[in-house]
């Protein structure tokens, strides 16, 4: 089975890694049973795996050294544990390069949103359902995102202890999903339901905002409209261009609810196109994560001319023992405790296993690692009635508890709960907790950081994969 992936996930304040090889099935070749030659081997500077004529090497000594001996020259215990296809170890650390680690790791800083309404453009609003005209055409002279670190515009139009913000007709104000502009802009195509702030399309009942404090500006929900611009006037458009599932964590955690120094709250809300209603209720931890995660070269060719180095030939595992035995091997020890004098060593540097015999030839595979950051999270969605009805206790909790609720547009949702539930298998392999099941309990995952370009790669490559 192939290394599809190596992630390692790492643990500052505990010199400890944790290694999860992801497989996958090679669908070209005939299923055999396990080949006992599977192997995997640790030195100071990496680890490698592997099974028939394929090694896997991961060189780490970049950012870590490993502890291949304890100070009593014992070689440390590890469990390495098959779950499924897929293969996970703990590795102690003595030594961390903290600066290498933070210049390797991809840092992604929240990006501007994408308004599609500019000042002085005409435009007009209608309800992303029916088309009803929910604001006339007008133009905007002012345009002003509501302050950066925060989404919920209650907090900036009718804050307590200031002067509340009136909005004018020439002035529209956004931020993650929404619009708040002046209450006299609203046209005939919405009403108001009595004895509370909400307003709703007066065709469809779709409801597409509400009034700020006592009606001094209205919120607009971006994804219950559709524009309709001097730019675009063939069409109904999207109010905002997509936001990628990193971007909306970064921006949706500045509101947060603090539940203690090491947990923060999130409570989102969705509608669905037809209607029905999604909660998400996540439960964030303040710490967040940093994981290295693969970037598998493409061939074992390449690669060899890319280090100058041909790849030595490797001793065929002629060993008895059974299928899945594992060995986490210790090196030869001689060359382990080589000192090596610098950081840059040779990616084929003495301390990796040497070839004993000549055997048949092995082709081997360095792998890349990058840094990653991100949230570590437990989630409980609910999706359709039954789930609503299911979770109602944790919903009650939070708003009583006084837990703000955040509307996100569906296609958010979807994209958040796409990443949730793909981590989902990762995070609990990396944690050794048993893999989800369906339950009525908050789930763990991750949420991992990455830029806007990798997200949008990635994307393309799955729809590639699915055609
Ligand atoms: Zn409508």
């Amino acid at each position: 089975m192939p290394v599809d992936q190596v992630i390692i996930s790492y643990m500052r304040s505990r010199n400890w890694i944790n290694v999860l090889l992801l497989r996958s099935m090679n669908l070209f070749q005939p299923v055999l049973v396990e080949s006992p030659s599977e192997k995997i081997e640790v030195s100071a500077n990496g680890f490698s795996w592997s099974e028939q004529n394929l090694e896997y090497r991961i060189l780490v000594n970049e950012f870590f050294e490993i502890v291949t001996k304890t100070d009593d020259g014992e070689v440390p215990y590890s469990f390495v544990e098959m779950q499924g296809n897929n293969l996970v170890f703990g590795l102690a650390l003595r030594r961390i390069k903290h600066r290498v680690m933070d210049q390797r790791t991809c840092d992604v800083e929240q990006s501007d949103l994408l308004l599609r309404i500019n000042p002085f453009t005409p435009c007009c609003l209608h309800c992303s359902n029916c088309a009803n005209l929910v604001m006339e055409q007008r133009q905007f002279h002012r345009i002003q995102e509501v302050a950066m670190t925060t989404m919920q515009p209650q907090n900036y139009f009718c804050a307590r202890n200031r002067v509340p913000v009136y909005p004018t007709e020439e002035e529209l104000f956004f931020g993650l999903n929404y619009l708040v502009i002046s209450p006299d802009l609203l046209g005939i195509g919405v009403t108001t339901t009595p004895g509370n702030h909400l307003i709703e399309c007066s065709r469809c009942k779709q409801c597409v905002g509400e009034y700020l404090g006592r009606d001094v500006a209205v919120q607009l929900y971006a994804d219950a409209l559709r524009l309709v611009s001097g730019d675009s006037p063939f069409g109904f458009e999207e109010i905002f261009g997509h936001v990628t599932p990193t971007q909306l964590m970064m921006r949706l955690l500045h509101d947060a609810e603090p539940i203690s120094p090491e947990k923060t709250r999130l409570f989102l809300k969705a509608v669905r196109p037809d209607g029905q209603l999604q909660y998400l209720h996540l439960q964030v931890d303040t710490k967040q994560v940093h994981i290295l995660r693969s970037e598998l070269l493409d061939t074992s060719d390449l690669d060899r001319k890319s280090h100058g180095l041909d790849a030595p030939p490797m001793e065929a595992d002629t060993s008895s023992e059974s299928d899945f035995e594992m060995r986490l091997s210790d090196t030869s020890s001689s060359s382990i405790n080589q000192p090596t004098g610098d950081d840059s060593m040779d990616p084929l540097d003495s301390s990796l296993p040497k070839p004993k015999a000549a055997g048949p030839q092995k082709s081997v595979q360095y792998i890349q690692l990058r840094g990653f950051r991100g949230c570590r999270l437990k989630y409980l969605f609910s999706g359709e009635d039954q789930d609503l009805i299911e979770n109602e206790d944790i919903t009650t909790t939070w708003l009583d508890e006084g837990t703000q609720v955040l509307r996100i547009s569906y296609g958010m949702m979807v994209d958040l709960m796409g990443e949730l539930n793909a981590n989902e298998h990762l995070a609990a392999a990396l944690e050794k907790v048993s893999p989800p099941i369906k339950s009525r309990h908050p789930r763990l995952s991750y949420l991992i950081y990455e830029a806007d370009e990798d997200f949008y790669a990635r994307q393309e490559q799955i729809t590639k994969l699915a055609g």
